[in-house]
């Protein structure tokens, strides 16, 4: 994913949203989700878009493919590329301080991802929040 990259945060996150994958710096890595990381995404899909539930189904395979090079804690799930669907969007605040966005997302039609963003600048979205500090971000996507 962009993260820290494009320095640009709340444009970031537009572009993280239309820019093809394979353009932003990812490192493979595979392995399983954690406890914490499978957790956050579950809850995301279970409170998030209404139509985000059809993908629970996908995390009793779910794999970790690679992460985001940047030091956040960004993962993916799947290699391809295409327009990323947001399957709910929220936000917490870091425990050394600023707002982090986290947000589940599918290509084409899989579930492909976990990204955490920093919405202020201040801290880069490093940890795994647990569930109870999220609250739902508005963001304006038109
Ligand atoms: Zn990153």
């Amino acid at each position: 994913m962009v993260c820290q990259f494009s320095g640009i945060f709340l444009w970031h996150r537009k572009l993280l949203i239309e820019v093809p994958k394979s353009t932003s710096r990812e490192i493979e890595e595979y392995r399983e989700l954690t406890d914490e990381e499978l957790r956050l995404v579950r809850w995301l899909l279970e409170n998030g878009e209404p139509s985000a539930r059809r993908y629970l189904d996908h995390l009793e395979d779910l794999r970790v493919v690679s992460k985001c090079a940047c030091g956040c804690a960004s993962i993916n799930f799947v290699e391809e590329s295409g327009g990323m669907k947001i399957l709910g969007d929220f936000k917490f605040t870091h425990r050394a301080g600023g707002q982090i966005g986290v947000f589940a997302f599918a290509v084409n039609d899989s579930l492909a991802g976990l990204e955490l963003w920093s919405i202020d600048g201040v801290n880069d979205g490093d940890e795994i929040p647990d569930p109870d500090q999220l609250e739902p971000l508005h963001f304006n996507r038109s």
